[in-house]
């Protein structure tokens, strides 16, 4: 998933290990190439800038110029960045709720009811638990007939959602059912839109007052880069969302959201999505993260 950036990082990293000696002109070299790749990468401007200047200013303290392998000490500092800028510690997701309730919100097309079910089987294998589907997209029909079809394939109830209805009391009701189930963990999968839309976030701020939610998971499509961090953006300040999913980082997305979110949102990337089938999904580590891209 990383493969070009950890190409170009990998040379970048060559400037350094050649170096017997680092000085302030060859490590300001090897972070102009760090820079560099990073910015072929679509990670946001600042958070590169910002990066570089922290990886910089460690650089040239004491940590590298008086060690006695400064090619390696570079790129341990840079490592331990590159952990921080992805979030630092694993986030495990809040499932304290009876039911534990995750709302999944984000653009149309961003992979949100497929993670859904993702997310419903990842929680019955890994946790234990007993999941429970809600489709309140009742804009698009599709999708709440795509939800009960995966759920009927994963063998998982999911609430007879109805077009007629209105989000919340789906929402609501699907709660309540899941509850009179014995079902432990509810996953919300509401509407989406091409493009941001006042009505359709008034709308998840409705469902989030009425259902306290103790997930809200950002669904984020990696292939769109630097704007699915503007998109995050904006959910997170109507709704403070608590994660980020991050799909279709099967493709070939260069890593610039993957990269950006937590800086500019302040927000973790909890799962990523590595394929459309519903097995493919993982628990985001930023430490292994970081050791994929830097090799
Ligand atoms: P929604 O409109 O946000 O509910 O999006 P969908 O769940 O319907 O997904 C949109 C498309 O993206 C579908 O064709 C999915 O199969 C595909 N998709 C979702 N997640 C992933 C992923 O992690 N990798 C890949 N390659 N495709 C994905």
């Amino acid at each position: 998933m990383f493969d070009s950036l950890s190409d170009r990082l990998e040379s970048a990293f060559k400037k350094f290990k050649g170096q017997g000696r680092l000085d302030e002109s060859n490590i300001q070299e090897g972070l102009r190439e760090v820079r560099l790749a990073l910015l072929e990468a679509d990670v946001n401007f600042k958070v590169v800038k910002d990066f570089t200047e922290r990886i910089r200013e460690r650089c040239l303290g004491q940590e590298v110029l008086g060690s006695l392998t400064p090619g390696q000490q570079v790129i341990k500092i840079v490592n331990e960045e590159m952990v921080g800028l992805l979030g630092g510690e694993t986030q495990d997701v809040d499932l304290r709720g009876k039911p534990a309730v995750v709302m999944m919100v984000g653009l149309q097309g961003s992979g949100k009811t497929t993670s859904a079910a993702k997310l419903a089987l990842h929680f019955r294998r890994l946790r234990k638990m007993k999941p429970y589907l809600v489709p309140a997209d009742v804009y698009r029909p599709a999708a709440i007939d795509q939800l009960q079809t995966l759920g009927r394939q994963l063998d998982v109830p999911v609430f007879a959602s109805d077009t007629s209805m209105d989000p919340v009391e789906i929402c609501r009701k699907g709660i309540e059912a899941a509850r009179e189930e014995g079902c432990n963990v509810v996953l919300l999968d509401t509407a989406g839109r091409l493009h941001i839309d006042e009505t359709l976030m008034d709308e998840l701020a409705n469902i989030k007052a009425a259902c306290a939610p103790g997930e809200i998971l950002f669904v984020a499509d990696a292939m769109i880069g630097q704007e699915a961090v503007t998109v995050a953006e904006a959910f997170n300040e109507k709704l403070d969302i608590s994660g980020v999913v991050l799909t279709k980082m099967d493709g070939d997305a260069r890593g610039g959201a993957a990269l950006s979110i937590k800086s500019v949102t302040g927000k973790p990337i909890k799962f990523v999505g590595m394929g459309e089938k519903v097995n493919d999904l993982e628990v985001f580590h930023p430490d292994r993260a970081a050791s994929r891209i830097l090799g």
